[in-house]
């Protein structure tokens, strides 16, 4: 509830005014900055030409050679070949680089930081809220300085409501990031997450926020909307015990009451499932996307294509994981790797909307081409990866009116990569620019 104006008039008559040094100092200040003449207030930045050997645009997979991007204040004007250009313009020559949109982060976790280093229950449970938020601020500069300048967040994983103080400092331009998409505390069943292995009927805190029945997920998914999440998290299924397989949780009648909220208040709905019958209940609740799918048949996502469900495979995560545990890349890939691998294949053949995403915070931040060279790996074309992390996660995510396609009238997200993108993939590993709603992040 709002304070109102008559709780600050009662502030100031019950607070006395001593005198204080730098209170002082800051009037003087703020008094000199008013007597500034209006000449003194800084200019409108000059609009920007950018020059590079190419540009893959995000929706044509074959990159327009020779074009160039022209972006005034936080939007893009014009692209294509010999632009007109107001003389005023900045003109940042980019030989031998392609300009692309900026890459977009389809599941991360910037609470989280990569398991080798701190095990994720130790994270959640000993790692102070503070820290883990400087952590993540750190992390975000990291993303974006890797050239993702969207990234869709999907659970701070015990660090609360974190995500969304994270989400409006960067769009204050506080600290730098990607933009964010955040789900705040996402929604798992009743004592079906982590962290577990404690004394019986002791509560410990948990990684996500529990529920049971139907006006429990109702609840939650109300409340987290009202936190600031912009996205709603849902596990379909999880292990009840160390050791067991994950097994369906939500039944379908919470999943549906959680989707019915979510998409009444404008929510789109992300939903971890591994097992087949979580992703079937998932597309039966009509969810936005599915995240893992390990499990998952011809027929579903046959079924994920046909409801335009995304689908985020997160190949470098299982491969993450594997390779914390001591696999070398090399020979029979381990169970983990191999699932997805295969789920992925199977969702490629049938038409399923890639997503791209990584679950990154599994692994470093700014390292999220990882599941980019694994999309490739697995089957895609370098062309059709980077349209997924592009205009394919942009209408994934709703959000392709303003980024993902490099367009006049779209938001100045942008980035220069060295090479050519659309014949190796490792290219998008080598950023040379990044600029974020006009404004540039970094430069050659
Ligand atoms: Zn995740």
């Amino acid at each position: 509830m709002d304070i109102g104006p008559g709780a600050h008039t009662m502030r100031g008559m019950l607070t006395p005014a001593p005198f204080r040094p730098a209170t002082f100092v800051l009037a003087l200040v703020f008094a000199l900055i008013s007597a500034q003449p209006l000449s003194a207030q800084p200019a409108m930045p000059a609009p920007i030409l950018l020059k590079p050997d190419a540009v893959f645009d995000g929706i044509d997979p074959v990159p327009h050679a020779g074009w160039q991007v022209l972006v005034d204040g936080e939007r893009i004007v014009a692209a294509g070949p010999a632009l007109s250009v107001p003389a005023k313009a900045r003109v940042i020559a980019l030989p031998g680089a392609t300009v692309m949109p900026g890459m977009i982060e389809g599941h991360g976790h910037l609470f989280l930081h990569p398991y080798n280093e701190t095990p994720w229950d130790d994270q959640v449970l000993h790692e102070p809220l503070a820290l883990r938020t400087a952590r993540a601020v750190a992390q975000a500069r990291a993303t974006l300085l890797a050239g993702f300048t969207t990234e869709r967040d999907l659970g701070t994983e015990g660090a609360g409501y974190a995500d969304v103080g994270l989400r409006e400092a960067i769009a204050q331009g506080i600290v730098p990031g990607p933009r964010l998409l955040v789900a705040t505390r996402a929604i798992v069943a009743r004592g079906a997450y982590g962290p577990k292995g404690f004394e019986p009927g002791v509560a410990v805190p948990q990684g996500a926020e529990e529920v049971s029945g139907i006006d429990e997920i109702v609840r939650a998914t109300r409340g987290q909307i009202a936190a600031g999440a912009d996205w709603v998290k849902l596990y379909a299924d999880y292990h009840y015990q160390r050791g067991e397989p994950s097994r369906p949780t939500l039944s379908q009648a919470e999943m549906a009451a959680a989707v019915a909220t979510a998409h009444d208040a404008g929510r789109p709905v992300a939903v971890h499932a591994v097992t087949a019958e979580g992703m079937r209940r998932a597309i039966a609740a009509g969810v936005d996307t599915i995240e893992h799918g390990d499990e998952g048949t011809a027929e579903l996502f046959r079924a994920m294509h046909d409801h335009a469900i995304g689908y985020c495979a997160t190949l470098a995560a299982g491969d993450s994981i594997a390779r914390y545990r001591g696999w070398d890349g090399s020979g029979t890939p381990p169970g983990m790797v191999a699932d997805t691998q295969r789920a992925f294949r199977l969702a490629l053949a049938a038409g399923t909307p890639l997503c791209m995403g990584g679950d990154v915070g599994v692994f470093a931040h700014g390292s999220n081409a990882r599941e980019m060279e694994l999309m490739a790996a697995a089957g895609l074309s370098p062309a059709q990866v980077l349209m997924a992390a592009t205009s394919g996660n942009a209408r994934i995510f709703h959000q392709a009116d303003r980024i993902g396609a490099v367009r006049s009238g779209m938001l100045a997200d942008l980035i220069a990569v060295a090479g050519d993108p659309t014949r190796d993939i490792g290219a998008v590993r080598h950023v040379v620019l990044v600029m974020k709603g006009g404004v540039l992040i970094s430069a050659p």
